[in-house]
């Protein structure tokens, strides 16, 4: 399989749980495998995490484990008939109040707060925008509106506001639940869905450390998928690891047309403040049937590359499609092609800027001269990972190994683009681990006697900074 920059996040679901199967997705190039925290209880998501980290034995492969955390549940309640067909014209009820099933007029709400957040005029969106209704007026816990494009509706649909507004807080009670049962298995990385702002990463942060009695500190990634946290977006990077360009939800708050330049202005935000980027949601959609991906979806994810994304995700692809080791295997093809047509331009990224760490300023002077050399590799070994995450924020044609003896720094550069993360031993001293590094580069075949590379460490080794 031919080296790929790229990083590849699989949602699990029923039709990837299979061991065989989810160990060859892995060997087809899954680097990142997303527990969604939405459906199954605590212990499935104990077995599911068990089942990932067996196969990536197998495969002989390290992967990350992302726990999605569900988030505030903006949704209509259930139908006494399981649905109902909404006609344009026709009004429509969302009562808070309301305790019996719903029906054609009417339907209760599990946001019970939805009452008090809109107002006559504000347009709702249901089940991902596929429903637009207008608010007519509100009346104690009752929502009345008029159907501008109708469609089914079906039990617990999500309900949006366009251009965003509703207050619900970011990590629910059962938020709180799920990090400790994604700390119980060591989650390399906790998606918050909804943040609004950096607070709410920063609580997200301190459930993590609370409910992680041995130490254990994964990766925080906010999703972007409020309109809200848009002008928030700079203080959510930085009290975040990463991001997830969530483009589902956030398409349905601020529009579809807005999303891609939003995409575009997001990954590079992220890069600048050296933090990772997941462009998530419908990269492959028509896999989920089809064995084969359209010419605009094989567009969408060719660009977000070209754009610098870490990674690319895929959801109902692999939970639930057809096709889930064919989308792997095609999403892998297209990174790489994409990668061939990048041109690379570190010196621009250096014009003007002043890097005052001294481990990070080494970093650059490592990568700066491996570009120009036109080496082999950059070696970076590395304690937290810091050294990779910051090579990796640069687009260049040399590839980067990051060499760390901890599993969870391991584990959590797979999202890093660029970086191939290698688990060595490097509690010897500088020149023996510096020996047994290249020795163990040359047995994988990364470099030849008389190959050039580059090579950073710390000093005493292992020790960060
Ligand atoms: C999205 O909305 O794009 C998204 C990734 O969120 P969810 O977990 O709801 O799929």
């Amino acid at each position: 399989m031919p080296r790929r920059a790229t990083k590849i996040v699989a949602t699990l679901g029923p039709a990837s749980s299979d061991p065989f199967l989810l160990e060859q997705m892995i060997r087809a190039g899954v680097n990142v495998v997303r527990l969604n925290f939405s459906h199954g209880t605590a212990q499935d998501h104990i077995e599911r995490a068990r089942l990932v980290r067996e196969a990536a034995k197998r495969a002989g492969r390290e992967v990350a484990i992302m726990a999605d955390l569900q988030g505030p549940k903006i949704r209509v309640g259930k139908f006494a008939e399981g649905k109902v067909f909404l006609q344009p014209g026709q009004t429509f009820v969302l009562d808070a109040a309301r305790t019996e099933l719903g029906d054609m007029d009417a339907v209760g709400l599990d946001y019970k707060a939805l009452p008090r957040e809109v107002k006559a005029g504000d347009v709702l969106l249901l089940n991902d925008g596929l429903i637009v209704i207008v608010v007519d007026a509100v009346k104690g816990e009752a929502i009345y509106t008029t159907v501008r494009m109708g469609g089914e509706l079906s039990n617990n649909k999500g309900i949006n506001k366009q251009g965003g507004g509703l207050t619900a807080p970011a990590l629910t009670g059962k938020d709180m639940e799920d990090i400790r049962t994604a700390m119980s298995f060591h989650a390399d990385y906790v998606a918050v869905s909804f943040p609004k702002n950096a607070t709410d990463m920063e609580m997200a942060r301190q459930l993590c450390s609370v409910a992680a009695e041995d130490g254990h500190r994964p990766g925080l990634i906010a999703k972007i998928e409020r309109a809200e946290a848009i002008p928030h977006l700079e203080e959510i990077l930085l009290a975040s690891d990463g991001i997830m360009v969530a483009r589902g939800d956030l398409a349905v708050e601020v529009g579809n047309a807005v999303v891609p330049a939003l995409q575009k202005r997001m990954i590079k935000l992220a890069r600048e403040h050296d933090r990772v980027v997941i462009t998530a949601t419908q990269m492959m959609e028509s896999m989920i049937t089809n064995p084969v991906p359209t010419r605009a979806e094989v567009s969408d994810v060719a660009n977000a590359v070209l754009d610098g994304t870490d990674a690319v995700m895929l959801s109902a692809e692999t939970a639930a499609g057809k096709y889930p080791l064919e989308t792997v295997m095609e999403m892998a093809k297209i990174c790489h092609a994409a990668e061939g047509g990048e041109v690379f331009e570190l010196d621009a990224d250096f014009t003007g800027k002043t890097f005052i760490r001294i481990d990070q300023t080494i970093a650059m002077g490592a990568l700066f001269t491996a570009h120009h050399l036109g080496a082999k590799a950059i070696v970076a070994m590395t304690d937290s990972g810091s050294t990779a995450l910051w090579m990796s924020r640069h687009l260049i044609q040399v590839p980067i190994y990051a060499l760390t003896s901890k599993i969870a720094t391991q584990r959590k550069m797979t999202l890093y683009r660029n970086v191939r993360p290698l688990l060595i031993d490097t509690s010897a001293d500088r020149d023996t681990a510096l020996a047994e590094a290249e020795a163990d580069l040359k047995v994988r075949g990364i470099v030849q006697t008389g190959d050039v590379y580059a090579i950073t460490c710390g000093e005493p080794m292992g020790s960060p900074g």
